[in-house]
């Protein structure tokens, strides 16, 4: 896959099945570095820019593709627009093999929006969860979210609105 040839990521870690990180068997890629530093963060290793390990996104590839029961890619982290330029063909990729992506994000919407080089990402999203995580919003009830203030935003649906964010029904309540 020429695109991708010479794309390296830095990453954090990666989980090959979840169930956890978004709708379906998802393959989780955890990108490394993060600026926002959020009091009570889960995951304080996945700050520093200079850590975790260089994975070719050749690789990444074709370790989703080797699985047939993931149908869905999650983008987390760490924050993956620090490294929205280096994702965009691995997702692109992903896309046209029919892949569903989501991606978690410390920044807004609003923010992304602004931030130089994140538009191709969001571009290819299906979903978006945006938002830095705040401790005295926590809840246990929330799917996919860590704190209220967090929303899924339906990306097809946000684009056509021209960049209004809408919510996608994944935010409802927790099934029991
Ligand atoms: S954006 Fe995510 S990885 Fe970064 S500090 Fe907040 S919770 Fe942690």
């Amino acid at each position: 896959m020429d695109a991708l040839k010479n794309i390296t990521l830095r990453v954090a870690g990666i989980i090959e099945e979840s169930i956890v990180d978004g709708p379906g068997l998802r393959f989780v890629l955890f990108l490394q570095g993060c600026h926002t530093h959020c009091k009570g963060c889960q995951n304080p290793q996945t700050w520093d820019f200079e850590g975790g390990t260089l994975v070719s996104a050749e690789d990444i590839l074709s370790r989703v593709q080797g699985d047939p029961l993931v149908h869905g890619i999650t983008f987390s982290g760490g924050e993956p627009f620090e490294q929205a330029q280096a994702l965009v063909p691995l997702a692109a990729e992903l896309k046209r093999r029919g892949y569903h992506l989501m991606a978690f994000s410390g920044y807004t919407l609003e923010q992304l929006l602004r931030k130089e080089g994140c538009q191709e990402l969001l571009e290819l999203l299906d979903l978006l969860v945006d938002g830095p995580f705040v401790e005295e919003e926590k809840s246990l009830e929330l799917r996919f979210r860590g704190s209220r203030n967090q929303r899924i935003l339906n990306m097809a649906a946000t684009r056509e609105s021209g960049w209004s964010p809408v919510l996608d029904e994944l935010n409802g309540p927790v099934e029991r």
